[in-house]
């Protein structure tokens, strides 16, 4: 199956996918450590997830933007919405790896089961990606859960730490 995605719509994809993943994992680790109360855990992610997708949308509209001026080549066809709005998306449901588990779940098994979680949802990421741009998906999947995969677990530990 050929699956036909503009290449800055594929970036966006996968850029908002993995940082979804790896940064919201580290929120929700992070504050389940220091924090008993599952409302405010919940809520103090869906705020991160909500802020950050918003975020990254904002910034892959500019910076998309500048590259678009600068490009006299005319192979971008994206629009700067379509992109922004990918990010926001896939931003969200990266984020929903470590959330979903965060509501679903009591604590600490929510904190064991959202990493986890994450790590799938890199393995999946990676291998659908290798699978759109046709090369190795299995050697993409390995690839991304090995660098979301140390992000996580640098997030987690930063988390750690600054338990209060
Ligand atoms: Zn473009």
């Amino acid at each position: 199956m050929r699956i036909n995605i503009h290449e800055d719509y594929l970036r966006s994809l996968m850029f908002g996918l993995q940082d979804g993943l790896v940064s919201t994992t580290g929120v929700v680790v992070g504050i389940s450590t220091g924090i008993e109360n599952k409302a405010i855990i919940v809520l103090a992610a869906l705020v991160a997830v909500t802020v950050e997708a918003t975020s990254m949308a904002a910034g892959q509209y500019s910076s998309e933007k500048a590259v678009h001026q600068m490009d006299k080549s005319g192979k971008h066809t994206d629009s700067l919405l379509t992109g922004a709005t990918i990010m926001f998306v896939s931003y969200y449901i990266g984020g929903m790896f470590s959330v979903l588990p965060t509501v679903i779940f009591p604590q600490p098994l929510a904190r064991y089961i959202a990493i986890i979680s994450a790590f799938a949802g890199l393995l999946i990421v990676g291998y659908v990606k290798g699978r759109i741009v046709e090369h190795r998906p299995l050697r993409s999947a390995a690839e991304l859960l090995i660098i979301g995969g140390l992000a996580t677990v640098i997030g987690v530990i930063v988390g750690y730490f600054l338990k209060v």
